[in-house]
């Protein structure tokens, strides 16, 4: 496997960043311009949680045309859902930098919250996507029947739906997909260790229904070379998503270029890009 940075000219959207981070907060301008720099030419920045949600459609605002915005409460926070709480994200996902609902889901391998919290929080961002007429960015661990179910539920109702970091089995993908569900993928699939089963997973993906992300700065892919790595103190950022690409058309035994037209289409069709 060549160690050279993923062919120039490349045009990448990586549909999950998590730029609110506060690891960012230091260097920002200068990891956007090494994301361009690496071909990465539109993301979407996640919201998490309120304040999370709220600094990513400023981030949007500001750098509009290259950041968008995703607005949601992570499983990670479900304690938190209330009335109040669901009328500020219900008023968040009217704003036009908003192209997406979420990220919200199930995680029963964290638990931070209990199971019976975070299906309420849940159902009711399902609810809030279906009035709300956005695509939905979707997060499961360890959770794959319940999420199904509640999924299922109101898949009629919902719109483009992503389950974004896929790292379940490919029955779970292939459950996914008869719910005619995008699937995202980021440098899990690069882990030596962790992303075997992926590898094999990802080549089941139709190409129109498959999407690439960093989820920076959280991921680093382990097969970008280490001197890269060392320089970003081993913080993931968007600059590294040629590497994931690399990594899934390895997989799927596709060509890397192709690969990014399709992805990137795939993507502004998805959340509405220009
Ligand atoms: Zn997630």
């Amino acid at each position: 496997m060549s160690a050279a940075s993923p062919a120039a000219g490349l045009e990448l959207i990586d549909i999950g960043a998590n730029l609110a981070h506060e690891s960012f907060h230091a260097d920002f301008d200068a990891m956007l311009a090494r994301a361009r720099a690496a071909g990465v030419a539109r993301i979407v920045v996640t919201g998490s949680s309120l304040d999370s949600a709220r600094q990513a459609v400023e981030l949007a605002r500001r750098h509009r045309g290259f950041l968008y915005a995703t607005a949601g409460l992570h499983p990670h926070h479900a304690a938190e859902w209330s009335d109040e709480l669901a009328a500020q994200f219900g008023a968040l996902a009217r704003q036009p930098e908003v192209v997406s609902l979420g990220e919200c889901g199930l995680d029963y391998f964290r638990n931070f919250a209990t199971h019976e919290e975070q299906r309420r929080a849940f159902a009711a961002q399902l609810a809030l996507a279906v009035a709300a007429g956005k695509p939905l960015f979707l997060h499961q661990r360890d959770a794959h029947g319940d999420f199904l179910a509640m999924l299922r539920e109101h898949r009629a109702q919902l719109g483009a739906v992503v389950v974004h970091c896929f790292t379940d089995t490919r029955e779970a993908l292939h459950e996914y997909l008869a719910l005619d569900c995008h699937i995202g993928i980021t440098g899990w699939i690069c882990d030596e260790r962790r992303g075997t089963q992926l590898l094999e997973a990802v080549r089941d993906i139709p190409d129109q229904r498959l999407l690439i992300e960093t989820d920076a700065p959280y991921l680093l892919p382990h097969n970008a070379p280490k001197e890269l790595t060392r320089a970003l103190h081993r913080r993931n950022e968007p600059a590294l998503l040629p590497w994931v690409l690399r990594k899934i058309a390895q997989a799927r035994g596709a060509d890397e270029q192709a690969l990014a037209r399709l992805t990137a289409a795939n993507a502004r069709r998805f959340f509405g890009l220009p």
